[in-house]
């Protein structure tokens, strides 16, 4: 079966009918293509499911018949569905959602596979298993569709099961398109020979209908290999229509403003912020426009950085624009310029916020457009259309991975061509990053200031509350703030607020009546929010207590503790961020992570993880092995292309093989290949093209 057939619509396979189109549609299988790379999700082993062992933990799939199943009424009603496995084991199923339609289908005796992680409450217990019916023994035992004893389990769901795609549909439809033809080969022959990679036709066979499982890992190599090649060739591919953009303006190598600016600092750059700056500005001597990622962990000194590149523009009559996530940090990052530049007499420096009065904000677009102000910091409210510019040549995005791709492009189309500088704390493991921003030049500051000490982090519970309460007294006497953070969930952003604002009328009033405790939170207006953190800023307000909104980029030195409530709500990398607000002078620094006495195993792992480590690659590589790519950057926001098959955590040794394969053994033709798009046009970039 060539590419072309591949690509055909699914209609024409017998057995697909107008209602199973439907919803393999909705499901998003619209192709061949589609549905032979909807790979089996798990395998059950008939063999070894007689004997397993059960042990807490463990995600398993069972063989087994429902022996009872009954309904917990009670606040929250629940239906226990009772399993018993081959080996005689009972485990009860769990469902707190669609209970009475649970309840009608998993009907006594009946015999399914179910899968999940098990637990342990008054006996085995899955919660929401997955499950799979199975129709009579020896009939499926005789049929050709099921290979022995690996039974492929497929992504169902409710909506495709009602039509009869469970997994034994799926394998249907399958069988059907591999018996009508052969699967072309779609890699290059030098590679299949170099890798020893399985040929897709047998690959695909055998995924599907394995029958050991050394040839579905096989297989599953294959198709991860595969998929990991194209998207290299895709990145290599945006690189090139990339440089077919030319650059139109022009920034000076050297600037007075940098120069004036270095000398008036109060300290001096490290090595690796130099360096940032003289690669940077060499990037900019090509003529294709600069796209690059200066990445530092928090606190390393990004924003004099990205001030010193943009000087450079700026003296030759180039306006620059800086975008930030938060009011705040916008406010901070213009404050950061004035204080730094605003006696330099040429340049208009620009804030632009959302819900400003009218007349200013049109005088300031007014400014912006003709060129006045040359320096534009700003939040979301730089997106919208009446925001224009005369000649903007290079975009500040800080926090990049708080924007999405049609942001990112949205500023970018505002200017001549422009520049990007993209920066992040968030430090991205190295082999997503390569697969990430491979068409992208990446710029790191290593070192952090010298003379900073590592953050002294502590995992208490609620006995030791009041002991915190003590220590962060001392250390406001002695001159320091502290920062009191409330965990804020989109999900519960309600109960979330005021367990915030209920907080901090305890602590001011009867904690710690004899300091100024402020509250900042992301639904307080502009001008309340900008008090709060300028008497914050002064030492007006010495304890801060406050949501995420303080999570990246704020910058005040001279908060050195920082308390977290419910810690174990917030992931790594997040922690790490916050944790990033402290330690920003040579202070000492605490991290207190509070939590009640009851954390789950994973919380656990990630306090322990923070309170060993300071180093933000390291937590990254440790968020990423526990939540996975797209949870780490969040999907939708990273740009992340979601992988059929392919591990970006345990296929990392392939991700490389792929990327040195796609440079020395593709084809200019290949790159160009239409199946590139067709697989990845879910997948955006940092910067599409
Ligand atoms: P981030 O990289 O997290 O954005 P910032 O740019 O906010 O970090 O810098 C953190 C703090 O360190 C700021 O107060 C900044 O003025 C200060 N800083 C930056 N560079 C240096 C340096 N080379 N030496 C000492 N302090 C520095
Ligand atoms: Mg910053």
């Amino acid at each position: 079966m060539s590419e072309t057939q591949l690509l055909e619509s699914i209609n024409s396979i017998k057995g697909v009918g107008p209602k199973k189109l439907e919803v393999l549609q909705a499901n998003g299988i619209f192709t061949y293509l589609d549905l032979l790379t909807t790979y089996p999700r798990r395998y059950l082993d008939r063999n070894f499911t007689k004997d397993i062992i059960l042990k807490q933990g463990d995600i398993v799939t069972l063989l087994g018949s429902i022996v009872d199943s009954y309904i917990v009424h009670g606040k929250k009603s629940r239906l226990i569905v009772g399993f018993r496995t081959l080996n005689n084991e009972r485990i009860n199923l769990v469902f707190f959602r669609g209970v009475n339609f649970f309840h009608k289908l998993f009907k006594v005796e009946r015999k399914l596979v179910i899968s999940g992680k098990l637990e342990y409450f008054k006996g085995y217990q899955i919660v929401h298993p997955e499950y799979e019916f199975l129709t009579d023994e020896k009939e499926e035992e005789g049929n050709f569709l099921h290979a022995g004893r690996i039974i492929p389990l497929y992504p169902s769901t409710e909506s495709l099961k009602e039509e009869g795609l469970d997994s034994r549909g799926f394998r249907k439809l399958i069988y059907e398109i591999l018996e009508k033809t052969q699967v072309v080969e779609n890699l290059p022959k030098k590679i299949i020979k170099l890798r020893n990679l399985m040929i897709r036709d047998l690959a695909f066979r055998k995924i599907h209908f394995p029958e050991n499982f050394e040839e579905i890992e096989l297989s599953r190599r294959r198709f991860a290999y595969e998929e990991l090649y194209y998207f290299q060739l895709l990145l290599l591919y945006k690189q090139k229509e990339r440089e077919k953009i030319k650059r139109l303006l022009w920034p000076l190598p050297y600037s007075q403003s940098a120069a004036t600016l270095l000398k008036s600092l109060p300290f001096q750059l490290t090595v690796d912020q130099l360096k940032a700056v003289e690669r940077i500005l060499d990037l900019a001597k090509k003529d294709v426009p600069l796209a690059a990622l200066l990445q530092g962990d928090v606190g390393s000194g990004k924003t004099i950085t990205a001030l010193l590149i943009a000087l450079h523009y700026i003296d030759n009559h180039i306006q620059v624009v800086m975008l930030a996530p938060t009011e705040i940090l916008a406010r901070q990052h213009y404050e950061t310029v004035y204080k730094f530049m605003g006696n330099m007499p040429f340049l208009g420096i620009e804030l632009l916020l959302g819900g400003e009065n009218k007349k200013a904000r049109a005088e300031k677009l007014s400014r912006i457009k003709n060129g006045e102000s040359s320096f534009v910091v700003g939040t979301h409210s730089l997106f919208q259309d009446d925001v224009l510019f005369s000649d903007l040549g290079l975009v500040i995005i800080d926090e990049q991975h708080k924007f999405g791709v049609d942001q990112r492009e949205n500023i970018r189309s505002k200017g001549k061509n422009p520049d990007i500088l993209a920066m992040t704390a968030t430090p991205i493991p190295r082999t997503l990053c390569l697969t990430l921003y491979g068409d992208l030049d990446l710029i790191n500051i290593k070192t952090k200031p010298e003379g900073r000490k590592p953050i002294d982090t502590r995992w208490y519970k609620e006995d030791r509350r009041t002991g915190v309460y003590n220590s962060i007294r001392k250390y406001i006497k002695e001159g320091r703030q502290c920062y009191i953070v409330y965990p804020l969930v989109e999900d519960s952003e309600k109960v979330d607020l005021e367990s915030c604002t209920n907080a901090h009328e305890t602590l001011s009033k009867e904690i710690f009546p004899e300091f100024s405790v402020g509250l900042l939170h992301g639904k307080m207006k502009g001008p309340e929010k900008e008090s709060v953190m300028s008497a914050f800023k002064q030492n007006k307000v010495q304890i801060l207590v406050t949501t995420t909104v303080v999570e990246v980029g704020v910058d005040v030195p001279n908060a050195t503790i920082l308390m977290v409530e419910h810690a174990d709500r917030f992931g790594i990398s997040q922690l790490h961020q916050l944790r990033g607000r402290v330690g920003r002078s040579d202070i000492a620094s605490y991290c207190i992570l509070m939590t009640s006495d009851f954390v789950s195993d994973d919380a656990r792992e990630r306090l322990d993880a923070l309170t060993k480590s300071n180093d933000g690659y390291e937590l990254s590589e440790k968020d990423l092995a526990i939540r996975g790519p797209g949870e780490l950057l969040g999907v939708k926001q990273s740009g992340l292309p979601e992988f059929k098959i392919a591990d970006l955590v345990s296929d990392r040794q392939l991700l490389e093989e792929a990327k040195e394969d796609a440079l020395k053994y593709s084809t200019g033709d290949e790159i160009e290949k239409m199946e590139i798009s067709a697989r990845f046009n879910e997948g955006k970039f940092l910067f599409a093209n």
